[in-house]
């Protein structure tokens, strides 16, 4: 196992409270509740039980934060986001660390992808202020000059899920405090941990306070309290699109602007022309990364006749070969599901697969057990369209594999789900990646590879998977209003 940092021993050990307008306070109920270490299922930390009261005092230290964090100079707020991304690279391993006991990934995911993701991420946003301008307009009125400033909104509420913590609040942080709004943020239930940290290390750095909030609390008050909060000018839902309908209901009340970024179902497609070692490879991950509680999770894999069997052998015996273990030993592949009840759902979709027809290839269910919620990799094949595992996000690690004969046929059962978050394409013919790529219902597609991201090019949803675009400049659209201004000259 790897050595736990005495720094992270003594933050475990804390009584954790919430940060509101820069002080840690007990929630006002005085409740907490404990998150758990998913590879053990034993109690991890201690943090506050927020509710809609604790968001009501976060919400308005927001507010009072929010005239002199929108005036801060460009330059300035630049200067303190980057000195925020400074202390987050110093305190690399231990973000990794809290992740990685918190969530139940293995360490080296949580640090190489989630805590540098959320570095690059901060740096990326660190640089916006500078960069946000109006425009002017030619208008076919004489004697005008007419021109727009993109403005700050307010108060921003993010909600953010489990599966990748540091990085779903990093990129809400990072957008809605560069472009000149205050937030209040509520982390997932399981996963308070490094949201704690972070909120702290904004302080450190020098952001005032009252302009990063962190409520930790239950979604169905704290959550549900936020969204719903008449001061609210903005919510940022990262989450399920059950949730994610609830959050919109919610808008039409306080009319808050809505960014969702619900759930997934993604197409990866294999064509018999490939790069086909290359391409099980990233199959393999595509499902497996993150124990399948990836949004973009390529969980369900269509391979062209001509070559099926022989991919699926190959991308087997790789399942096969994958450690699943606690996140913390060295050589774990897989790491537990999140939660006991998580765990409870996947196995739940495994039986359904099997009640209705497909055949398992490998993995399958395994006895609950309350101490570690862990789930082999699980491919199935024989999957009709139609079932259930073919349809429901299942995010876990479980994969569909379906054969096709041809290029308009494989368009069609991809675009067959309401979700439309990402899709792959797996071709050496040009023409046909740029054909495949401009068909399919998804935000992003990605050719000859899969689960790629940078800062600087938008992601998002259509459908069931929601709307907005979060990262690149285009995040500005999400977390400034424009103004439009006329002069008459
Ligand atoms: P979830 O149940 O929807 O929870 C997400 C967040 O919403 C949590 O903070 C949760 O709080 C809160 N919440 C729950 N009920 C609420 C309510 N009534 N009002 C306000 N907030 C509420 O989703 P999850 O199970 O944590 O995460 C998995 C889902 O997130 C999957 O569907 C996945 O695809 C999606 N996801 C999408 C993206 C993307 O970028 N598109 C990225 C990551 C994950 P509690 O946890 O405290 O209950
Ligand atoms: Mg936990």
């Amino acid at each position: 196992m790897i050595k736990i940092l005495p720094s992270v021993e003594s933050f475990l050990a804390r009584q954790h409270g919430l940060l509101i307008g820069g002080q840690w306070q007990p929630a006002a109920s005085a409740a907490t509740f404990a998150t758990l270490n998913p590879a053990t299922g034993t109690e991890l930390a201690h943090v506050a039980e927020g509710d809609a009261a604790d968001v009501d005092r976060a919400v308005a230290a927001a507010q009072a934060a929010f005239p002199a964090w929108a005036a801060v100079l460009p330059a300035q707020c630049e200067r303190l986001l980057h000195r925020y991304a400074d202390l987050i690279e110093t305190h690399r391993e231990e973000l990794a660390q809290l992740e990685s006991l918190d969530n139940g990934k293995p360490f080296n995911v949580a640090y190489n992808v989630e805590v540098n993701v959320a570095l690059g991420q901060l740096r990326f946003y660190a640089g916006m202020p500078t960069r946000l301008k109006g425009e002017t307009y030619p208008v076919s009125s004489p004697g005008y000059h007419v021109y727009t400033r993109r403005e700050p909104l307010g108060v921003c509420g993010a909600i953010t899920p489990w599966n990748y913590s540091t990085v779903m609040a990093m990129q809400k942080i990072g957008p809605a405090l560069a472009c000149g709004n205050t937030l209040v943020l509520k982390p997932a239930e399981q996963t308070p941990l490094t949201a704690l940290r972070l909120g702290e290390l904004a302080l450190e750095a020098g952001i005032p306070p009252g302009v990063l909030n962190v409520v930790t609390g239950f979604g169905h008050t704290a959550g549900a309290a936020l969204a719903r909060h008449p001061h609210l000018r903005k919510i940022g839902f990262t989450g399920s699109t059950e949730v994610g309908r609830a959050i919109v209901r919610s808008s039409a009340e306080n009319l808050a602007h809505v960014s969702l970024e619900l759930g997934g179902k993604s197409a990866l497609i294999i064509f018999d022309d490939a790069d086909l070692d290359a391409a099980a490879e990233t199959a393999l991950w595509a499902i497996f990364a993150n124990s399948g509680q990836n949004c973009v999770a390529g969980s369900r894999l269509f391979v062209q006749q001509t070559v099926y069997d022989n991919f699926l052998s190959t991308l087997v015996g790789r399942a096969q070969a994958l450690r699943v273990g606690p996140g913390m030993q060295p050589d774990t592949d897989l790491g537990p599901l999140i939660s006991q009840a998580q765990q409870r759902r996947v196995q739940g979709y495994i039986e359904r697969g099997l009640d209705e027809g497909a055949r398992l290839l490998t993995g399958g269910a395994t006895a609950p057990s309350a101490d570690g919620y862990f789930v082999p990799p699980t491919i199935f094949e024989h999957v009709a369209d139609t079932a259930t595992i073919a349809r429901e996000e299942i995010f876990g690690p479980v994969l569909a594999v379906f054969p096709f004969s041809d290029e308009d046929e494989v368009i069609a059962r991809a675009n067959a789900v309401p979700f439309g978050l990402a899709a792959g394409v797996w071709t050496n013919q040009l023409a046909r990646a740029h054909r495949v790529a401009a068909q399919l219902h998804a935000g992003v597609v990605w050719v000859n590879t899969y689960d790629w991201f940078d800062p600087a090019v938008p992601f998002g949803g259509r459908g069931a998977s929601g709307h907005g675009r979060e990262l690149g400049m285009q995040v500005a659209e999400l977390y400034t209003e424009l103004k439009g201004i006329w002069i008459k000259v």
